[in-house]
């Protein structure tokens, strides 16, 4: 009931209103658009704070959902006040990769303190939440074509790992990477697995990463409006071929990049 109502909602602005609320799709992976009473002004989810939008005189929760969450009846809580979402399931496809380097698959044992530490670094930048306004309708960080869709579960030299929790789109080394929304720059590595990485908080718990760049132009406090270019697409890290991994995140939720875009992208109909 609650479900068709906010699709309906969410449908209606995303073609008629210059600022849109991200699609809502309610699985793993996914994003809940929750309507949620005039008078809320926090809530959270799993006991993070999650987005607040108000369109005229309506508010929604905006929920990033893991991937690995379970589907059924999920809690936003709002103060002494609670509702219930519905989680449905969604079929990930496979996909199997070879990675020529087999260190970024199998690091060796010196590798890993480096790994912690930058996941540490990362997890700390996902995990940030403040209150100001965020702009959540994105424009595509690069001219390119999807290579690979969100959420795939993956196998690296025949070994299971974790899904692929963001997009990718092929381009040229070389080739300019823009800021999918006004943010500050959080942080900028060179990551064992990602590559040259810049990570952009958009405020309110949304953050975008952009991954395996030839190089990055910003520095950590940059101010960046959508558009302002952040680097180029390169090949650093665990790859196989030049691309731009772009992940965001809602409430430390890695989700489909997909539903922050107005004009939905072609995704490839078959996946290697
Ligand atoms: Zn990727």
């Amino acid at each position: 009931m609650m479900t068709r109502t906010m699709l309906l909602l969410a449908g209606c602005l995303t073609t008629s209103s210059a600022f849109s609320l991200p699609q809502h799709s309610p699985v793993p992976g996914g994003i809940a658009v929750i309507e949620i009473p005039p008078k809320v002004t926090s809530a959270t989810y799993r006991n993070r704070p999650v987005m607040i939008q108000k369109i005229a005189d309506q508010q929604y929760a905006i929920v990033g959902i893991p991937l690995s969450a379970k589907t059924g009846s999920h809690i936003l809580a709002m103060g002494d006040q609670q509702q219930h979402f519905n989680v449905e399931s969604k079929a990930y496809a496979e996909q199997r990769l070879t990675i020529k380097n087999d260190r970024k698959v199998n690091p060796y044992a010196e590798d890993m303190e480096r790994i912690t530490r930058e996941r540490n670094e990362m997890n700390r930048v996902f995990a940030h939440f403040d209150s100001r306004d965020s702009d959540t309708d994105f424009t595509l960080p690069v001219d390119g074509i999807i290579s690979s869709p969100f959420g795939l579960k993956r196998f690296l030299n025949e070994q299971p790992r974790n899904p692929h929790s963001g997009l990718d789109i092929a381009a040229n080394e070389g080739v300019p990477i823009m800021a999918t929304a006004p943010g500050k720059v959080a942080a900028v590595g060179d990551y064992f697995f990602n590559g040259n990485t810049v990570l952009i908080d958009h405020g309110q718990g949304l953050i975008t990463m952009y991954c395996h760049m030839s190089r990055t132009d910003v520095e950590v406090g940059d101010s960046l409006n959508a558009g302002d270019v952040l680097g180029a697409v390169g090949q650093t890290g665990r790859v196989t071929g030049a691309h731009l991994h772009w992940s965001v995140s809602l409430n430390n939720a890695r989700v489909d990049p997909n539903l922050f875009l107005q004009n939905n992208l072609q995704m490839p109909a078959d996946t290697p």
